[in-house]
């Protein structure tokens, strides 16, 4: 029995170095079975996670010494935050860490589908050479509209802003004149007008109860036929059953989805569609932000330990 347990594969020099000094088990797939995740929380003071293990009211009972669940990455849709709290728990996570690998996968998919390049590699490779056929369209000009402009959302807004592209976005929780919005020379407008308005709609709000299944068939059926939608926050943000319909009515013209309604997916129409690129939850998997994030949530869980 450890003083500190990690659910998940969790890997890097600090993390090395933790379990150097400290009573740590590492145990990649302890997530998966829960009843000897509940046995090894008995006597755990830490609880380092990533996105996969459910941290319940179940989970945090059967934890009674408990002082820190530290999740590694962004997005605490998977801690029951609120019950940490109340059991004075400290719950932390990796707010920066990750934010500049995201928004740079997310101006990475938005080139991909603009210029057709996952298609036109497979064409290639078949042995095409059908230059016309990938004829795509330029960033310059276009709008870029961004719902959730937060940590990610600004990064991906000033990348974008720097290919030329105008900036609108939705954001409950911020002001017109956010630094955030002048930074880039943004506006923010209702939700239906962005549908409208964007030739690239791209989703960087949290998993809530009010944002699950936020964007419907009605949503992206209001989309230009033209444009294109990116995920890389959260799955359950979508209604998946309604984005495919939509897709496949052309009411819009691709999507580009890092993250799904359930990972990993199941067979899905959306494998066929060649106006669609998949990734598997890789926004933050770069070799910078994994470092980040693990030596942050080192740092945490050193100073909870010792108080
Ligand atoms: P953040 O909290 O900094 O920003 C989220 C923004 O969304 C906030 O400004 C908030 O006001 C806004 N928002 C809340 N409700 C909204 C709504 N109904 N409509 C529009 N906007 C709304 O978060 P962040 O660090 O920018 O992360 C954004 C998302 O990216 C999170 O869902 C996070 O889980 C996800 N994420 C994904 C990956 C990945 O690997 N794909 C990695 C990190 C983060």
């Amino acid at each position: 029995m450890s003083d500190i347990l990690v659910t998940e594969n969790i890997q890097g020099a600090s993390m090395v170095r933790l379990i150097d000094d400290l009573d740590v088990e590492f145990d990649a797939y302890l997530w998966q079975n829960r009843d000897l995740l509940k046995q090894k929380l008995q006597n755990a003071k830490a609880l380092i996670v990533r996105n996969q293990t459910q941290v319940n009211q179940e989970l945090i009972d059967a934890a009674p010494q408990l002082k820190i669940i530290a999740r590694s990455g962004v997005g605490l849709d998977n801690v029951d935050t609120e019950y940490a709290q109340e059991k004075g728990i400290t719950v932390c996570f990796t707010p920066d860490a990750n934010s500049l690998s995201v928004a740079e996968l997310t101006i990475g998919l938005m080139l991909a589908l603009l210029r057709k390049i996952p298609e036109a590699r497979q064409d290639t490779l078949t042995g095409g050479w059908n230059r016309l056929k990938f004829t795509g369209s330029e960033l310059y000009g276009k709008t870029f509209g961004l719902i959730g402009m937060g940590r990610i959302g600004s990064l991906t807004a000033t990348r974008a802003r720097a290919f030329g592209m105008n900036i609108i976005a939705v954001d409950p929780f911020l002001a017109a004149d956010a630094p955030a919005l002048n930074r880039v020379g943004g506006k923010l407008v209702s939700l239906d007008e962005l549908l409208a308005e964007a030739d690239v709609v791209s989703c960087h709000s949290p998993l809530t109860p009010n944002t699950r299944k936020m964007l419907t068939y009605s949503h992206f059926s209001q989309m230009k036929p033209d444009a294109c939608f990116i995920n890389t926050s959260r799955g359950e943000v979508v209604d998946e059953k309604g984005l495919i319909q939509a897709l496949l009515e052309h009411k819009l013209a691709g999507a580009a989805l890092d993250v799904r309604e359930t990972e990993p997916p199941q067979q899905s129409p959306l494998n066929q569609m060649e106006n669609v690129i998949l990734t598997p939850h890789i926004a933050a998997f770069t070799v910078e932000a994994q470092e980040r994030v693990v030596d942050s949530v080192c740092e945490d869980v050193r100073l909870v330990l010792s108080g």
